[in-house]
C-alpha cells in the first residue's frame, strides 16, 4: 500500500468457529460452494455488530483450508499452511481491505490494487479471495474501480463485501453481487456465546437487549472500554440537557464515539428520563440523578420524551439515507435542544 494511512490489517484473527448464530447461513454458502454455484462477489449484509465480518472471515479460513484436499471443511483446522498464513497476514491467496483513514473511508487506490491483484489468476481448484468490510464507505470512485473486478471476474475469484448499510453502495455494485442477509437465526445462541465471557453478575439476555440484540455489540459494552465511552456520551446529553455547551461542541466531543452506541445510549437516557416523569427512579445512568438533572428530565412531559425516543430508534434504524455522524447527531442536538426551550 502506498500510504501509512492505507494501511491494511492482513491477518485474520477471531476465532475459527462460525458465529453460532449464523450456522445456517454458513452451511448454505458451503453447500453452494460444493455444487461449484458460489458467486464471484457476495454481498454480506445485517445490522452493525452482529458478527458480519467474523462470518465472513471465517468463510474465507473455510475456503482456503488445505486440511482435506477434496472438500471444504466446515471448521478451518487452524494448523494447516494456509491457515497459518492467514492467521500470520501473509496469505497469497487472500487481501483485506478495510476503511481507513482519519475519514474512515475506502480509496481509490487501495481498491485498483486489490482489482489488479484480483485479477490475477488462481492456482488450480483454489480460490482467490478480496474480504471488503465496511464497503458502504467506499466512495464513488472506488466503487467504479471495483465494479471492473465485478463485471469481468477472473476465474475462481472470490470478492465478499461486508456492509452494515448495502443500500448507500452504488446500485451498479449491488446488482452484481449475491446478496445475503445475516440476522440473528436464534437469539438463545447469542446468549450462550455471550455468558461465559461475562462476569457472574451480569445478564447476558439483559446485555443483549441493552445492545440491541447485536451480540459483538453486547460484549463490547460490557469491557471497561465501553465504560468510558459511556461516560462521554452521558456528558454530552447532560450537556445538552442543561445547556452547558453548543450543539456543535457537543458533537464534537463525541467524535469518537460509534454513532450506534450514541444513538442506543440516548435512547436509554431517554426512557430514564420519561420514567424520572412518572417518579420511577432512574434505570440506565451510572450515577443517582442530581436536583439539577432530575429538573431537566422534568422539562419535558414523558410524551416528548417519548416521541424524542422514536426519533432516536427511527435514526438508529436509517440504512438507506447517506448520512455522515456529524450531520445525524448535529441535526437531532439541535432539534432536541429547540423542544428543550420551547
Ligand atoms: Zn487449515
Amino acid at each position: 500500500m502506498a500510504k501509512t494511512d492505507d494501511e491494511q490489517p492482513q491477518a485474520l484473527r477471531l476465532s475459527s468457529r462460525c458465529p453460532p448464530w449464523f450456522a445456517s447461513s454458513f452451511q448454505h454458502l458451503l453447500n453452494r460452494h460444493r455444487q461449484g454455484r458460489l458467486p464471484h462477489a457476495l454481498l454480506l449484509s445485517g445490522a452493525a455488530e452482529v458478527g458480519k465480518r467474523w462470518f465472513a472471515e471465517h468463510l474465507v479460513k473455510a475456503l482456503l483450508c488445505r486440511a482435506d484436499t477434496n472438500s471444504v471443511p466446515s471448521i478451518p483446522c487452524g494448523q494447516c499452511a494456509s491457515c497459518a498464513q492467514l492467521q500470520s497476514g501473509s496469505s497469497s491467496e487472500f487481501r483485506y481491505l478495510t476503511p481507513a483513514g482519519k475519514s474512515m473511508t475506502i480509496r481509490i487506490d487501495p481498491v485498483r490494487e486489490l482489482v489488479d491483484w484480483l485479477q490475477l489468476s488462481a492456482s488450480a481448484g483454489r480460490y482467490r479471495i478480496a474480504l471488503i468490510t465496511g464497503a458502504d464507505s467506499m466512495n464513488r470512485a472506488a466503487a467504479n474501480a471495483l465494479l471492473k473486478t465485478l463485471e469481468e471476474p477472473a476465474a475462481n475469484s472470490l470478492c465478499i463485501l461486508v456492509a452494515d448499510k448495502p443500500a448507500l453502495l452504488p446500485a451498479t455494485i449491488m446488482s452484481r453481487c449475491q446478496k445475503m442477509v445475516l440476522s440473528i437465526e436464534e437469539p438463545q445462541q447469542a446468549v450462550d456465546w455471550l455468558q461465559p465471557q461475562l462476569s457472574t453478575n451480569v445478564s447476558a439476555g439483559a446485555a443483549l437487549d441493552a445492545a440491541r440484540g447485536a451480540p459483538l455489540r453486547a460484549l463490547r459494552e460490557t469491557q471497561p472500554e465501553w465504560q468510558s465511552q459511556r461516560a462521554v456520551i452521558d456528558a454530552a446529553w447532560w450537556n445538552l440537557l442543561l445547556h452547558k455547551r453548543s450543539v456543535g461542541a457537543i458533537v464534537e466531543s463525541l467524535k469518537d464515539v460509534p454513532l450506534e452506541s450514541c444513538l442506543s445510549r440516548f435512547m436509554a437516557l431517554c426512557a430514564d428520563a420519561a420514567r424520572v416523569q412518572v417518579g420511577a427512579s432512574a434505570l440506565a445512568s451510572a450515577e443517582p440523578l442530581s436536583e439539577e438533572q432530575r429538573a431537566a428530565h422534568q422539562r419535558l412531559k414523558s410524551e416528548q420524551w417519548f416521541t424524542i425516543h422514536d426519533q432516536l430508534l427511527n435514526l438508529y434504524r436509517i440504512d438507506s439515507a447517506s448520512f455522515k455522524t456529524q450531520t445525524v447527531l448535529e441535526g437531532f442536538l439541535a432539534d432536541t435542544r429547540l423542544k428543550l426551550n420551547g
